[in-house]
């Protein structure tokens, strides 16, 4: 099948892009690299009157450091992130995680923020960001009143608080997802990522994820690709320095996984091997 007619908008700043979208008697769609809503189109699941494609927007691809964290426009590439052509702060967590990311033709299109937005469970950048305790940078426009034009506002969301269900998000209409901030992980932070797939380059059936960072007092475990809004566990270090697996089963029947001996199964042997992992990292 091919998608129905839409007009295609290619907006070169972000004030135009949110212009475009606001248009009430259209039905307007974010393009970021089109690897989930072409699928979507091309099926029909999703009919917009109007794409306001990003590419063209220099900031969506910024990638900025001060001394703590890095922000990362949110249309980098899972690609570029793999090749290390922007900067990393996360020990090689992040190009581990998007070098295992569906195919290289994918990763070549597919974007940080685009994959945020769709949300996911299974999303790697979805879990990675809880993982990481990431923020993630919300843009909008307001008319003030009295004003005749628009500002930009900006707000913040914790990764942890965005995603609020199987592909719904803290999103409002009329908001792009224009960035994500990533702290920087001390000299001795470890961790430990693993993802089930049936073959490389499939959505996981399950991700087990770990992250310590002694100086600055993170020890969190992430469970990942369940039905619905991965759970990430803050205060894990008992866990994480003892890999006891009686203690991971009992986190997973906790959060409701002892119903599907097969899903349980997948998530604690991913726990499992994440948290060996990040154990034998130096
Ligand atoms: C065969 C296949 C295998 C895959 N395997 C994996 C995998 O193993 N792991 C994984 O994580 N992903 C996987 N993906 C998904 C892939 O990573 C996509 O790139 C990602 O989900 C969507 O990113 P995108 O930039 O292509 O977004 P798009 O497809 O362009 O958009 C997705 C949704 O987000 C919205 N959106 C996009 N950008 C923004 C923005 N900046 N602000 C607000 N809304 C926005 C769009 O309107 C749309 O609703 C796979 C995809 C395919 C087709």
């Amino acid at each position: 099948m091919k998608s129905a007619a839409f007009d295609l908008l290619q907006p070169a700043d972000i004030g135009s892009a949110l212009h475009s979208l606001e248009n009430p008697t259209l039905y307007s769609k974010v393009l970021g690299g089109g690897q989930s809503l072409g699928p979507m189109l091309n099926l029909r699941l999703a009919q917009p009157d109007v794409l306001v494609n990003l590419a063209k927007v220099p900031e969506m691809r910024m990638a900025t450091q001060d001394e703590t964290s890095l922000l990362l426009g949110a249309g980098v590439t899972h690609a570029l992130i793999e090749d290390g052509l922007v900067p990393d702060v996360t020990k090689g967590l992040m190009p581990f995680v998007a070098g295992n990311i569906a195919y290289r033709a994918i990763r070549n299109r597919g974007t940080l923020g685009g994959s945020l937005a769709h949300a996911d469970p299974a999303a790697d950048w979805v879990n990675t960001m809880m993982l990481l305790g990431a923020s993630i940078q919300i843009t909008g426009r307001v008319q003030e009143a009295g004003a005749s034009d628009y500002s930009l506002s900006q707000r913040t969301v914790d990764a942890q608080n965005f995603m609020q269900g199987p592909f719904t998000t803290a999103l409002a209409d009329h908001e792009i997802l224009t960035a994500v901030r990533i702290r920087k992980l001390s000299a001795s932070a470890r961790w430990g990522y693993y993802k089930f797939c049936r073959k490389t380059g499939e959505f996981a059936e399950a991700i087990g994820g770990v992250l310590s960072d002694p100086e600055k007092g993170i020890y969190r475990l992430l469970i990942g690709a369940t039905d619905g809004v991965p759970l990430v566990i803050n205060d894990a270090h008992a866990l994480i320095n003892s890999s006891d697996h009686a203690a991971i089963a009992s986190i997973l029947r906790d959060a409701g996984m002892g119903e599907d001996p097969y899903a349980f199964k997948m998530h604690h042997t991913a726990l499992s091997r994440a948290i060996a992992m990040h154990n034998q990292m130096t």
